[in-house]
């Protein structure tokens, strides 16, 4: 099984390298068969090629039974027309990746709120605020005057419905909890369509509770009590910046896993960015990418009924648990001491 491989921008080849280092350990000790096809996306084929996400890349990810995707840099992006693509957006619509699964959990016992963080926040990514990828042509926002700028916001009940299942069938898995976070008090028609496909959903899971919340109220949330959520089901833009302040508040932004998938793709993706300001530094905590690639592998075994592919997934979790026990054992953004380089070494040797 040949995996598509996407280093990205800033620190992305640095955690990359270290996730394959964890990867090839697991591949030999668990007999995956896995391969690895490296291409490169981003300010280097802008460089090279004139285009962020070359044609051969997009004809190779519909092909690959899997794809690893490193932060991209894209706000430094020039426009479309001139070759600013972002991968992950294009990923996500032209592979019908519409559910961001993204887990935050306090892996160090409590968080930085002194609290234990364990959810999983759901968004759907391939629609809502996000202009380079909610419309078939064109784009999401437009300026009719110098001074006056625009964004459309798009919300359609199938994609609301799809990410709703997402998160249901997961809570069966869980807690049996979801909550589902929207702004309806202000967006009476949007988020109306969202929350009721929500409601519709949550009768056929008579077994899990719903639990509804503004999302100002739930940012709030989040900091005072995460141990009352398990399942947050959400749009775009609410699930990206939720995610984010749930994995910082968890211990770190570099600890959450994520990925994007759809019924017939899958792709791994660092929860962060690309982390400009430490690249190059050997300082960026990998653990995401490598929580990321560990949650592919689930939906690989689950797939493709392949069994130890979950072993290898469990077994690279447990090694990132043990390795932040210890200070000695994390990298510079958890107050540790370990490089990029060498905590993926030290996790690839965890796993034996
Ligand atoms: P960022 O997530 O890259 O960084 C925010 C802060 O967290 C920085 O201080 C950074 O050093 C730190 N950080 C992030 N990841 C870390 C890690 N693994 N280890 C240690 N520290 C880490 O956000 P930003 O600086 O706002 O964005 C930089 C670029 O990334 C922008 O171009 C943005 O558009 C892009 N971006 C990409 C993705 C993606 O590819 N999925 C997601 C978010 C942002």
């Amino acid at each position: 099984m040949k995996i598509l491989v996407l280093p990205g921008d800033g620190i992305g080849p640095e955690i990359t390298e270290a996730t394959l280092a964890v990867l090839d350990r697991a591949n030999a000790k668990f007999k995956l068969g896995l391969e690895w096809q490296m291409m490169d996306i981003g300010l280097k084929t802008l460089k090279s090629q004139g285009t962020t996400l070359p044609d051969a890349v997009m004809d190779a990810a519909r092909k690959a039974p899997g794809i690893i995707l490193g932060p991209v840099d894209h706000l430094q992006y020039p426009d479309r027309e001139k070759g600013g693509i972002n991968p992950s957006g294009e990923l996500r619509v032209k592979l019908d990746l519409f559910a961001n699964i993204r887990p935050a959990k306090s892996r160090m016992g409590v968080g930085l709120t002194g609290k234990p963080v364990d959810l999983v926040i759901f968004r759907e990514c391939t629609e809502g605020f996000y202009a380079d990828r909610n419309m078939f042509m064109g784009r999401g926002e437009f300026m009719p005057t110098p001074d006056v700028a625009l964004a459309v916001r798009k919300v359609t009940a199938r994609q609301c419905e799809r990410i709703t299942r997402v998160a249901f069938d997961w809570a069966r898995q869980r807690r049996r909890k979801v909550t589902a976070v929207h702004k309806a008090n202000v967006f009476h028609i949007s988020d109306g369509l969202f929350l009721r496909e929500v409601r519709k959903v949550a009768k056929e899971y008579p077994d899990v509770e719903l639990d509804e919340k503004i999302v100002d109220a739930m940012a709030a949330l989040l900091v005072r009590d995460p141990s009352r959520f398990d399942c947050i089901v959400t749009g775009n833009m609410f699930g990206d910046i939720l995610s984010d302040e749930a994995s910082e508040i968890s211990g770190s932004l570099g600890l959450a896993g994520s990925t994007m998938a759809g019924d017939d793709a899958c792709c791994a993706q660092a929860q962060h960015g690309s982390a400009p300001d430490i690249a190059g530094q050997d300082k960026a905590n990998p653990t995401s990418l490598i929580l990321s690639a560990a949650m592919l592998l689930e939906w690989l075994a689950a797939r493709h009924k392949r069994p130890e592919f979950d072993k290898a997934a469990k077994a690279i979790d447990s090694a990132i648990d043990a390795a932040l026990q210890s200070p000695d054992t994390r990298t510079p953004d958890l107050k540790g001491k370990l490089g990029t380089k060498a905590f993926g070494k030290h996790i690839a040797a965890a796993i034996g």
